[in-house]
């Protein structure tokens, strides 16, 4: 029987990615988008070309009633999640002086509330049938920390204490909670780093490259595929040895 995913924030970058190579490789994909109607709608007629059963559910992961609603959506139309990748994220650059409240309140309400949000919808359901496996974006500044992104940093540290520990709560109920921890991947995320810039990145990155979104998406298939059955509670990030 073929298994269902939920990828949250689809509609752009590393999420739409990880729908299409999930789609070609015989999932039932939902796409979660938040604002961007027009490329989620573009996305879902891709994956309907490739003849994949595809739905798409719009909502806020900082939203506990619109995540369960887009829950629900899903359970009416594929019976299950076997597959939750908790991808949407915001990143933000400001002197750790400049900061906001609301600054902060934005990156952790998106980034780690939404994972909670988007996991406690899901787990009942996943807990009951003794199986599934969630997948959480992080990035190598929750493990390095990075100047000027503080919050980000923060939030995304969040994510990787958040799995290890749901890892070993849901572990005897056969669900696997892993993290895939990034470093820089070309998106709209990046954009507002200019050539220089990137040229520096490379330069600092042992491979010589920036990373794909199709780099990550491809690990993020693997943690999905049963070849990843006993792996539980770790952080694998693909960065090019950014970060070793
Ligand atoms: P992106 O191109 O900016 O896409 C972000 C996605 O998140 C969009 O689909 C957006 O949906 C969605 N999103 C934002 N707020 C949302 C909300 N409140 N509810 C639901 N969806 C929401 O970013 P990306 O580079 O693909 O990043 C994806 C993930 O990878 C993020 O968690 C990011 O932190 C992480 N990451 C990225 C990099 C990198 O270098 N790019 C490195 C490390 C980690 P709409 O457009 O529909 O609003």
């Amino acid at each position: 029987m073929k298994k269902t995913v939920l990828i949250t924030g689809a509609s752009r970058g590393i999420g739409r990615e990880t729908a299409k190579i999930l789609a070609a490789n015989n999932f039932n994909v939902a796409i979660n988008y938040y604002k961007s109607e027009e490329e989620a709608e573009k996305l879902y007629c891709q994956l309907l070309d490739m003849k994949c059963d595809v739905i798409k559910v719009q909502g806020d992961v900082r939203n506990r009633v619109q995540v369960d609603n887009m829950i629900n959506i899903i359970y009416r139309r594929f019976g299950n999640i076997d597959i939750l990748v908790n991808n949407a994220g915001v990143a933000q650059q400001k002197l750790f002086t400049d900061i906001s409240e609301d600054d902060w309140n934005l990156m952790f309400d998106v980034n780690i509330k939404g994972i909670f949000n988007c996991c406690q919808s899901v787990l009942p359901k996943m807990i009951n049938s003794k199986k599934g496996k969630i997948i959480n974006i992080s990035s190598i500044w929750g493990i390095t920390g990075s100047s000027c992104e503080v919050h980000y940093s923060a939030s995304k540290a969040a994510v990787i204490g958040f799995t290890k520990a749901l890892a070993k709560e849901v572990g005897p109920s056969n669900i696997q909670v892993n993290c895939v921890a990034p470093g820089i991947i070309e998106t709209d995320m990046n954009s507002h780093l200019d050539a220089s810039a990137m040229e520096e990145l490379k330069s600092n990155t042992p491979l010589g490259v920036v990373g794909s979104a199709r780099d990550i998406a491809e690990v993020v298939l693997f943690l999905a595929s049963n070849k990843a059955n006993f792996i539980t509670g770790q952080v694998i990030s693909p960065n090019g040895g950014f970060v070793i």
